[in-house]
């Protein structure tokens, strides 16, 4: 199987775990780059998460445009997807979603969205909060251009995670399984800083120390990321779909110091 096949089928799970954990529901998305093509990336076509298949999944250029000729509706919001890939070379795999948890964050300008869970430590120390009337003034709110695109990208600068005012989040990663994973915990993150602001006096956010203790512990296919892969692939009924790549020797056994229970 070739490496695009298997970078398909992962897409595919992605988009399964992310409808599992109510991360996206009928709308909101993930792609990946072609790895074999810098300058294309893989998106389903519009459809929703929870029901695509691999015959769903196509591959657009960097403006958002379809590299071959395709007749399906696409998503009016691939332009998030296309702008963050054209920005942000570093970056393998792009999710937008709405996840309703955030979206408080994003509009109330009192409290910003900060890590405050371990888990949460990927979504980076700050969380920019993009605005598209600033630039755009009355529109629908959805980003249906490239310049839209663009200015998001621009605002999610060099972080992992941007915020979209009244809408949701695009999140941006080294690897698929790293932004699946960082969107997943984004809106557990989000939870339990709503509740211990609830609970009142000051919160303590985790240090800038502690992040990146937690960024030095982190390679995408150890142990301890496959185990939350395969458990939440298996939980979305695509465990049949997982294909394990080989493991660097120093991944073989769990790190001790990390999720010891
Ligand atoms: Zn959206």
């Amino acid at each position: 199987m070739s490496n695009v096949d298997t970078v398909i089928k992962d897409l595919v799970i992605a988009n399964r775990i992310l409808a599992k954990e109510d991360v996206v529901d009928a709308y909101g998305h993930v792609s990946i780059r072609n790895p074999d093509n810098p300058k294309h990336f893989f998106i389903s076509r519009s459809r929703a998460p929870e029901l695509i298949e691999r015959d769903d999944i196509v591959e657009l250029d960097l403006g958002g445009e379809p590299v071959r000729d395709e007749k399906r509706a696409l998503y009016l919001e691939r332009f998030i997807h296309a702008a963050i890939f054209e920005k942000r070379p570093d970056v393998m795999a792009v999710v937008h979603a709405h996840a309703e948890d955030i979206l408080p964050f994003g509009i109330a300008k009192a409290t910003k969205l900060r890590p405050v869970i371990h888990s949460g430590s990927f979504i980076g120390a700050a969380v920019p909060v993009w605005d598209i009337a600033d630039k755009f003034g009355d529109t629908n709110v959805l980003v249906t251009n490239m310049a839209q695109g663009r200015d998001l990208a621009k605002c999610l600068g060099e972080n992992n995670v941007a915020l979209m005012r009244g809408h949701g989040f695009a999140s941006a990663a080294r690897s698929l399984i790293e932004v699946v994973r960082m969107s997943v915990y984004l809106p557990r993150n989000a939870r339990a800083q709503m509740r211990a602001k609830q609970l009142g006096g000051k919160i303590k956010y985790l240090s800038q120390g502690e992040i990146d203790a937690r960024n030095r512990g982190y390679s995408p296919y150890s142990t301890e990321t496959w185990r939350a892969w395969e458990y939440w692939a298996n939980k979305a009924s695509c465990g049949h779909l997982l294909s394990k790549p080989e493991q660097p020797p120093e991944n073989q056994h769990d790190h001790k110091h990390d999720h010891k229970k």
